[in-house]
């Protein structure tokens, strides 16, 4: 049955626009062998009863569980993979402990294969029990973990964009985590993007290489600049971090005289495939520019409160035409849930807007600008991310891969329950706002349902 056409049916949310959720209530979407969505009708619709007929005669209808929701798989814009065995640790620290005391000297752990792949097993399966369909990750500077976390992404049957941490700069790097040069840097780079294109089967790839320089005070400038060609080259993603913090806006501006964004973009980094992490610090003229580009925002609230001190104008990012989707930060932020991010992303942003200082007065206190809603922050973590990812995913559309989640309400564990009385966009926030990892009964990618246990042991 796994390689056959099938229709999965049964109440389905998702977000086409930012800010309208469309409920598909006793929808049928019809999945081809790719995992590639064939049609979605709802009763009414001129084909659905044909479908449905010929999917029974078949014995490939798959009704959604009782009491269960299905929504678009969720899309991790930003993940730092070796950072996961201390994700909850030390985030009181200032940055520069955290990255020196704790953060590179375990990143740099994962040239260990055994310590790799017992760690990457675990994080890909711990992200999809938490709905995380679509995973864009940093691993470490050494190529072999890279390849490591890419086999377990396909093993598990998580959609991934994955890169290799590229940064040489002896100025800011410790001798023993870096690359040794940037021409050293460039050639892994591109013996990444070589290796992943190997692993994959055919059909729509599961994996995909990023070129990933850390951020431009990691790097050298003939770093940037190759990582850069490579990237017109190739059209691989890029990724890196960008305007998180004002250490790094003063440091850009010291080294190079321009903003953080207008580097990127004169290193040849700025691509419609390039995901910028953070982001806070963005001018409204960088703004601009990453509309022109087609770069995106991996918007990580949580993380942001931690190390950044700032909360991204979300709004005014989207007003500007620029893609937008969030991150958990793993682990500059403490929660691998990327509903937990949603719902951070909503609070950060209502505080943002209203501002919080009580010895100011209320029209003096926030940006005053429009805060996000339930509704936004969904379609960031489905839709916008599918499409800051530059991937075919975040909503059931004819043409996308069916990646989908279903949310069961009412049970001990689930976080909601719902009632008669509410209507469907009722059960979509109570959805939203308190499903956790538990309600989540089942998960698909490419249209396979995927197990959301451990498969460790080789
Ligand atoms: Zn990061």
């Amino acid at each position: 049955m796994e390689n056959s056409t099938r229709v999965i049916c049964g109440i389905a949310f998702h977000t086409l626009e930012r800010d309208v959720m469309t409920p598909l209530v006793d929808c049928a979407i019809a999945v081809d062998s790719a995992g590639t969505i064939q049609s979605v009708t709802t009763p009414g619709d001129k084909n659905h009863d044909g479908i449905l007929a010929r999917a029974e005669a078949d014995g490939t209808v798959f009704p959604v569980p009782e009491d269960c929701y299905l929504v678009p798989g969720l899309v991790d814009l930003h993940i730092h993979a070796p950072q996961w065995p201390q994700l909850g640790k030390a985030l009181d620290a200032p940055l520069e402990d955290w990255l020196l005391k704790y953060t590179f000297p375990l990143e740099a752990k994962f040239s260990d294969r055994d310590y790799a792949f017992e760690v990457y097993d675990d994080l890909v399966a711990t992200l999809l029990a938490q709905g995380t369909t679509t995973a864009v990750y940093f691993g470490s500077v050494d190529l072999e973990p890279n390849i490591i976390l890419a086999e377990a992404c396909l093993r598990h049957g998580q959609r991934a964009v994955i890169g290799k941490v590229a940064m040489d700069d002896p100025a800011t790097c410790p001798d023993y985590y870096r690359d040794p040069s940037a021409s050293d840097a460039i050639a892994q780079t591109r013996a990444f993007i070589d290796a992943v294109a190997a692993l994959q089967k055919g059909g729509e790839p599961l994996v995909h290489a990023a070129i990933t320089p850390r951020f431009v005070p990691s790097c050298t400038d003939d770093l940037l600049h190759g990582l850069g060609a490579l990237a017109q080259q190739t059209g691989a993603h890029v990724q890196t971090h960008c305007a998180e913090s004002d250490w790094e806006v003063a440091y850009v501006r010291d080294r190079l005289g321009k903003t953080d964004t207008e580097a990127l973009k004169d290193f040849g980094l700025l691509t419609d495939k390039t995901i910028l992490a953070h982001s806070n610090f963005v001018t409204r003229s960088d703004m601009s520019l990453l509309a022109k580009t087609g770069s995106s925002i991996a918007h990580c609230p949580l993380s942001n409160a931690y190390f950044a001190n700032a909360v991204l104008p979300v709004t005014r990012a989207l007003e500007h035409g620029i893609k937008v989707g969030l991150g958990t930060d793993i682990s500059g932020g403490f929660s691998p849930s990327l509903f937990d991010t949603a719902r951070y992303a909503l609070t950060a942003s209502r505080c943002a807007c209203a501002g919080t200082n009580p010895d100011q007065l209320a029209a003096e206190r926030g940006t005053n600008e429009t805060p996000l809603t339930t509704t936004e922050v969904f379609w960031l973590a489905t839709k916008g991310g599918g499409e800051a990812a530059a991937l075919p995913v975040g909503a059931f559309e004819k043409g996308m891969q069916f990646d989908a989640i279903a949310v069961q309400a009412g049970h001990a564990t689930s976080g909601f329950r719902c009632s008669d009385a509410d209507t469907m966009q009722d059960i979509f926030e109570k959805l939203v706002l308190n499903a956790n990892a538990a309600a989540i009964a089942k998960v698909w990618v490419a249209g396979e349902t995927i197990e959301t246990t451990s498969k460790q042991g080789r």
